[in-house]
């Protein structure tokens, strides 16, 4: 049998925001050395977002992915580093906790950490479980060290991710993504073509242009250009289970060193965010309209922040849910035309590069067989979904009951994949594992630690350890994680020194 190749020739991507860049700058790298032509058009006269600056551990694979040196991205974008995030008053006011990234503890004699640690507590001990958690410890001591430093010793199952300019980002982007031979075009695109099968044939830009492709990428924002309006796949609002739908954010000088971790704080009717930059902070609240109009929400926001303004308060809303189809026919929906879920767990971004993972797996040929638009579909259904849980955990779990907002979320609805989750937790702690999530059982068990959440039992067969020397290596475990933790350097002082702001 003879084998016919019928590759994808040309793409062209709508938008330069950072979901465009990141498609130009990660698919531009992959696809060096075929033939395939890749066309950016970004308007000079429809902004960016300009937010969304703090990322998840994945944001360090979508750099190495894209063949792109951390340290000159960080210094190109005035980052800093994200070792997870401080959530104050979620659980009631004046408590806090912290979602760390990496992992809690180490298995014992082949045990799950937490099932141990559960023994430990059952037995009288105090111990935190954040005491077991590297990148607690270094978060709540504001130090840092890049990874390679901390092989082989007690903090070295921690994880990070970075806080990052996102109009600096989306630059910087656009100088590897054009190194790397992309075209851009700075027009604004007013008319979209469809060929007799709907699929998408071309686009024309204000300036007389026509660009046509085999492929679209469609990262217009909220609006969907071609994913929604052109294409029209339709959107799953999922309002009903998170009815945050505006966000206020204002950009702040800084007048700390930068914390190593985003700071999520429950307001009356929502959450305000902290996103330290080395040159300035991001601040938003999220908050539902039905609870707070938008000069409350500001007025909150304004109350909330340190330092003198950089900006004016700038209003954003949108609506919690994805598009049914984030890939229909000959063209992919990237960020946010492709959905938006709140911030609260920073996973924008995150999605982005998941979405891109999957649709290299299964980038297409000029055939498009339905089986890859089916199968990546089912993929980015799947991320969505589990991001939609774990944000909703956070309301679900709160014992807040001061406003209207939180007494709403003290009965709100959950769906079925939640409910089960929290039963099989309560249960004896078991959660399900799997390695294709973004949010594995470590986060789930800080979030519900950090609302008080434990199970009825642990696992029976941690009783075949001894107790007391479970105790003795418990407390020598936190003990190695804090001494080493206190022998790094701070935050700050770590960024001065090998990677400051370029600016
Ligand atoms: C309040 C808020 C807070 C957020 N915080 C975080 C966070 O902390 N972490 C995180 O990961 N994500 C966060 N996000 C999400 C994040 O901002 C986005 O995922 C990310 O910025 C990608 O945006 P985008 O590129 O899809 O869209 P945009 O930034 O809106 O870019 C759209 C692009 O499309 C272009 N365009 C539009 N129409 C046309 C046209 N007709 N012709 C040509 N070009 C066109 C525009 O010029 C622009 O370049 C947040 C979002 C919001 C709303």
């Amino acid at each position: 049998m003879q084998i016919t190749q019928n590759p994808i020739r040309s793409i062209a991507i709508v938008g330069g925001g950072t979901a465009g860049w990141m498609a130009a700058a990660l698919i531009s790298n992959i696809l060096k050395g075929t033939d395939t032509k890749i066309t950016l058009v970004e308007s000079p006269d429809i902004a960016t977002i300009g937010v969304g600056e703090a990322t998840v551990p994945s944001f360090m694979a979508f750099l190495a992915s894209a063949k792109i040196n951390p340290k000159e991205f960080i210094e190109a974008t005035a980052g800093t580093f994200k070792l997870g995030i401080r959530f104050d008053d979620w659980y009631r006011k004046g408590n806090n906790f912290f979602h760390p990234f990496g992992q809690i503890g180490r298995r014992i004699d082949g045990h799950d950490f937490y099932q141990v640690w559960l023994k430990t507590i059952a037995q009288g001990s105090e111990t935190r479980l954040m005491d077991h958690a590297p990148a607690a410890i270094m978060a709540e001591q504001h130090r840092f060290m890049v990874e390679t430093q901390l092989q082989n010793t007690p903090l070295e199952n921690y994880g990070y991710a970075l806080h990052l300019d996102a109009v600096m980002a989306a630059r910087y982007l656009r100088s590897i993504a054009q190194a790397n031979g992309v075209m851009r075009i700075e027009s604004t695109v007013n008319t979209v073509a469809q060929d007799q099968r709907g699929y998408i044939a071309s686009i024309s830009l204000v300036d007389g242009q026509k660009i046509t492709a085999d492929f679209f990428i469609d990262c217009t924002g909220f609006k969907g250009l071609l994913i929604e309006e052109t294409l029209q796949v339709g959107y799953d609002d999922w309002s009903h289970y998170l009815p945050c739908n505006r966000a206020v954010a204002v950009q702040t000088e800084n007048i700390h060193e930068p914390a190593p971790f985003t700071v999520a704080t429950a307001r009356d009717a929502g959450w305000t965010w902290k996103i330290p930059l080395q040159h300035r902070t991001g601040n938003g609240y999220v908050f539902a309209s039905d609870y707070c109009s938008d000069d409350e929400a500001t007025q909150t926001l304004l109350n909330a922040v340190d330092g003198r303004l950089v900006n004016e308060p700038r209003i954003i809303p949108f609506v919690t849910g994805k598009r049914k189809k984030i890939w229909h026919k000959n063209c992919l929906a990237l960020g946010l035309a492709s959905g938006f879920l709140e911030p609260l767990e920073s996973t924008a971004i995150h999605l982005i590069y998941r979405t891109l993972v999957h649709f290299i797996r299964n980038f297409p040929d000029r055939d498009f067989i339905p089986l890859l638009e089916q199968e990546c579909n089912a993929q980015i259904d799947q991320d969505y979904l589990e991001v939609r849980d774990f944000i909703i955990l956070h309301y679900c779990t709160s014992q807040r009951d001061d406003t209207d907002f939180w007494r709403w979320c003290n009965t709100m609805p959950m769906p079925t994949s939640l409910q089960k989750k929290m039963a099989d937790f309560r249960q004896r702690g078991q959660l399900e594992r799997n390695s294709e999530n973004l949010f594995g059982v470590d986060s789930w068990y800080s979030i519900l630690e950090g609302m008080h959440i434990r199970p009825e039992k642990y696992h029976p067969l941690v009783d075949a350890l001894n107790s007391e020397k479970l105790a003795q290596s418990l407390m020598q475990g936190k003990q190695a994680i804090y001494e080493m933790a206190m022998r790094l350097p701070m935050h700050g002082d770590f960024i001065k020194q090998h990677c400051a702001s370029l600016r």
